[in-house]
């Protein structure tokens, strides 16, 4: 399987940047991730992200639920990991 994008099977029009991986080290995720029982602080790398900023569980069924909830979106994607980082840490410690 082609993996295109990190979140979602993201149709072009999502937005997701592949690669990017900003949603999987800015916010906290409660649920076990694999290699992760008890999930991730904020701001911590998912030990599932590989070298090249994808998720190594995308459509498998051990990639926990929580993260195809975290669809793209401008306000919090921004325009680049960066950006997300930023965007999404700032979200986390407001919500
Ligand atoms: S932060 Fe946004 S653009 Fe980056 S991987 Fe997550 S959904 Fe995609
Ligand atoms: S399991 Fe995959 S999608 Fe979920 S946070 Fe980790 S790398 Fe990201």
């Amino acid at each position: 399987m082609t993996q295109t994008a990190h979140h979602f099977a993201a149709t072009p029009a999502s937005g997701c940047r592949a690669g990017c991986g900003g949603c999987c080290i800015a916010p906290s995720i409660s649920s076990p991730i694999p290699g992760m029982p008890n999930g991730k602080p904020a701001g911590v790398r998912c030990v599932q992200l590989d070298d090249e900023n994808l998720c190594k569980l995308f459509g498998t069924p051990q990639r926990p639920a929580v993260c195809g909830n975290f669809d793209f979106d401008i306000e919090l994607c921004g325009n680049s990991s960066e950006e997300a980082l930023r965007l999404i840490g700032e979200w986390e410690r407001l919500t």
